[in-house]
């Protein structure tokens, strides 16, 4: 009988978590993106521990600062995460990641990679807020953490676990610069927390994965999309300069997040500046820039763009970029 050994595939991008610093007591002021996974995955003896005689791999996939993340660099991502789960030895993935823009790819990865997938393997991503070489680095224990999680009876979808604590991808949202525990799932609160090595979990992720029918990943840039927030003073200058004709190298824009107030609304020099993007066959997308709640239609009555709701600016952009992929 041919007996499989389990893996769990640490998948590395970046980040702070892979960051040098010259003065270890310097948690700021350092270089993010410098070490490799592996070389995290071997300086860390109590991986084994939260594996539990699973065996780990890793990869390189790319090695960026994530405010550096793109659209090449995801391509890259979903195609080796996508390897990987297929394989009929992988458990689970791992993914290091930088803070700053790690919602993104996690909401971006939820979206595309196969749901039946999903649904029995995990993706999980996780991140530090202090360097490598720092004296008190955080990176060590998130990366065991994210072990215990992938490994975790019940884990599915694609999750985030930062600071102890379990999210989903489509709630988790980066809410401090500084602060170890940076993350938070907002009204939706976490789905658990790691103590001690066992995940506590409080809620489960009835939606993971699933790719939206004709999705094609271009050969060049992916769709530009912007996103303009209303503000006192915001007048339509800013939608009619996104919507001019753009100078070379830049593609026309094909759609706009609009960050609108508080439920959705937006000034009559920015309406009228959306409603001749519009007429140009520019996708406009009306999201709030409020930090909690979502858009709330009049008594009940439907609002405009539905499947928007409840997302956060950035993460309604990665969807209407994923529509309008799907749309070509
Ligand atoms: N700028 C870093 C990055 O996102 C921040 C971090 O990882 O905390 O890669």
């Amino acid at each position: 009988m041919k007996v499989t050994v389990k893996k769990v595939v640490f998948l590395g991008t970046g980040g702070t978590i892979a960051g040098r610093s010259v003065d270890r007591s310097d948690n700021v002021g350092y270089l993010s993106a410098q070490v490799g996974v592996t070389q995290l995955l071997e300086g860390l003896p109590a991986l084994a521990a939260a594996l539990q005689g699973i065996t780990p791999e890793s990869e390189q996939v790319a090695q960026v600062d994530s405010k550096d993340m793109d659209w090449s660099q995801w391509q890259a991502l979903y195609a080796r995460a996508l390897h990987h789960l297929q394989r009929e030895d992988v458990e689970a993935l791992v993914i290091t990641h930088g803070t700053d823009t790690l919602e993104e790819t996690a909401f971006f990865l939820s979206r595309v990679l196969p749901g039946d997938l999903l649904a029995s393997k995990p993706v999980v991503l996780t991140c530090a807020m202090r360097p490598s070489t720092a004296d008190f680095p955080d990176g060590p224990q998130n990366l065991c953490d994210a072990a215990v999680v992938a490994n975790a009876l019940g884990a599915r979808g694609v999750l985030v676990v930062c600071a102890g604590v379990v999210h989903s991808a489509r709630d988790v949202q980066k809410v401090h610069p500084y602060r170890l525990d940076a993350f938070s799932s907002g009204e939706a609160g976490p789905l658990g927390w790691v103590e001690e090595g066992q995940v506590r979990w409080v809620r489960l992720i009835h939606q993971h994965g699933g790719v939206k029918p004709g999705l094609r990943w271009p050969a060049g840039p992916w769709p530009r999309v912007e996103i303009v927030v209303n503000a006192v003073g915001m007048g339509g200058a800013a939608v009619r300069a996104l919507c001019a004709v753009p100078a070379a190298p830049d593609a026309p824009v094909r759609g706009i997040v609009v960050a609108g107030t508080g439920n959705g609304t937006i000034n009559h020099g920015m309406e009228a500046a959306l409603a001749q993007a519009r007429a140009k066959g520019v996708r406009v997308v009306i999201t709030t820039r409020c930090a909690l709640g979502q858009l709330v239609g009049a008594r009940g009555a439907p609002v405009a763009d539905a499947e928007y709701l409840g997302l956060s600016v950035v993460k309604a952009r990665i969807a209407l970029v994923l529509e309008l992929l799907g749309e070509r």
